[in-house]
């Protein structure tokens, strides 16, 4: 797959220290003949001028962000944070890191519009600077490398979450470069510790210093520019998001010579009650946001699928079409009901003894509004085992209220993405995933997520996974639309 070019390129990226990368990196853009933005002319105008220049300037900062192995745990963001406040104060921001941890720092900086902040009104821009770890040896590149191949940029960050604190940084950027008139203060935050969720992660911050980014709305990452074909087919504005709950399966036998097996081995007692909670599925539960994003998308998908999304509440097939929507895309099913996928096993100290103990680890994610406690109720009868415990571990995510579909970011934010994206519906999205956002709704903050970057399913797929990618084009179009929606919602007119 790769060619000449990229692997001269990673031969010079490996050894070298950050600098050296900066022009590997940034160089063969051009080198290659790669396309720097086949975007479409804009079709509105931004107080940005230049978004294409700046986008291409985005590219540089994106690979380099890749090249800082920020991967969680460790996290060590603080190595990115200076990168990102260097960058910040070179524009003449001033730029504040916030040690939440030894080694671990979160970013912040504002454009202020008036002397006076009135942090209702304030919009926040927020991305995440630590990464999941990557497994080398299955990548067909260096994750840290920001090779760049077939018009993509790879790397762990491509797309979560590097491209948007890159297109953040461009944005705030391009706003102080043009020393647009602002109507309310804007406010740059790269976090930490958002793929952990632990004790430096975004509940610390605000903890410690919510005044610093104190906001009525937020853009942040979670939704999506859903493409198909080369063509976009609908913008999904997260709104809200399932609560991530982790449950431990624990069973308990007798410990014993292998050489008899027992009724009450552990080890087998795990594994049926993890087979029946495999295949169990959760009562469907709709919410408004949910039951909005199936109309809108009825509306562009197939007769066939769109009959049966139409039909899910209905008393007389509504179960069957239920089942229909969610054996055609595993994520519809999620979205609709909490989930649970076990994720670990650990049994056992030696292959001829019976251990005492096995156990199990499930994800869990609810529904907005479900409890864990209803669901284990159920799981347990399900189970129905003495010999097995179920326990909920601790830093379990918290349920926030969703966002507002009538504020107006959602309308600024909805008007752009109908003007960038023509004939591509905007849906609010309740995301499978949990993002930083739901700390901030918390907190009374109107907050969207919207990676602004047109990307296939099959680009999507490979987050957390493996060659995480994003396409140039789509990085660069992405650059654009966030910027003209933070100028729709934050430019005085
Ligand atoms: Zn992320």
């Amino acid at each position: 797959m790769e060619d000449g070019l990229v692997n001269r390129k990673r031969r010079m990226c490996r050894p070298a220290r950050l600098a050296g990368c900066f022009f590997a990196a940034a160089l063969p853009l051009a080198a290659q003949g790669i396309p720097q933005s086949t975007a479409p002319t804009p079709v509105s105008t931004s107080a940005i001028g230049d978004t294409a220049g700046l986008a291409r300037e985005a590219n540089v900062w994106l690979a380099q962000l890749i090249q800082i192995n920020t991967t969680n745990p460790p996290g060590n963001e603080q190595a990115a944070a200076k990168y990102v406040a260097g960058i910040l104060a070179r524009e003449g921001i001033t730029p504040e890191i916030l040690e939440v941890m030894p080694g671990r720092s979160a970013v912040v900086a504002r454009l202020r519009s008036s002397a006076i902040s009135d942090p209702a009104r304030a919009l926040l821009l927020v991305a995440h600077m630590d990464v999941v770890g990557a497994e080398r040896s299955r990548w067909s590149v260096d994750p840290f490398g920001a090779v760049i191949k077939d018009g993509y940029i790879y790397g762990r960050g491509a797309l979560d979450d590097k491209s948007m604190l890159a297109a953040n940084l461009a944005t705030i950027i391009g706003l102080k470069r043009a020393n647009a008139r602002l109507n309310r203060d804007v406010i740059f935050l790269a976090t930490d510790d958002e793929e952990g969720g632990g004790e430096a992660s975004i509940k610390t911050l605000i903890a410690k210093n919510w005044d610093k980014f104190a906001a009525g709305f937020a853009i942040n990452e979670g939704g999506e520019v859903v493409m198909k074909g080369g063509k976009v087919q609908y913008v999904a504005v997260q709104a809200s998001e399932k609560v991530s709950v982790n449950v431990a399966v624990v069973a308990k036998g007798t410990v014993g010579h292998a050489s008899v097996p027992t009724k009450d081995n552990a080890v087998v007692h795990l594994a049926a009650a993890v087979e029946k909670i495999g295949n169990y599925s959760a009562p469907v539960h709709f919410t408004t946001i949910v039951r909005r994003y199936f109309e809108g998308l009825a509306a562009i998908s197939d007769d066939e699928i769109a009959k049966w999304m139409r039909s899910m509440e209905t008393s007389d097939r509504g179960e069957h079409a239920q089942r229909v929507i969610s054996d055609a895309n595993p994520q519809w099913g999620a979205m609709m009901r909490d989930s649970i996928a076990p994720t670990m096993l650990n049994a056992g100290v030696r292959p001829n003894v019976i251990p005492g103990e096995a156990r199990a680890i499930l994800n869990v994610r609810l529904l907005p509004g479900d409890t864990i406690d209803v669901l284990l109720g159920e799981l347990r009868k399900l189970v129905n085992d003495p010999q097995v415990r179920l326990e909920v571990q601790p830093n379990g995510g918290l349920a926030a209220p969703p966002s507002s579909l009538e504020s107006d970011f959602y309308a600024a934010i909805s008007k752009v993405a109908e003007q960038e994206f023509p004939g591509a519906p905007v849906l609010p999205y309740q995301s499978t995933w949990a993002t930083d956002s739901a700390q901030l709704r918390l907190h009374n903050v109107q907050a969207y997520g919207l990676w602004p970057f047109p990307v296939t399913d099959e680009d999507l797929k490979r987050m957390h996974g493996d060659d995480e990618r994003i396409s140039i084009a789509s990085f660069n179009k992405g650059v654009e639309v966030l910027a003209r929606i933070v100028s729709e919602f934050a430019v005085a007119k």
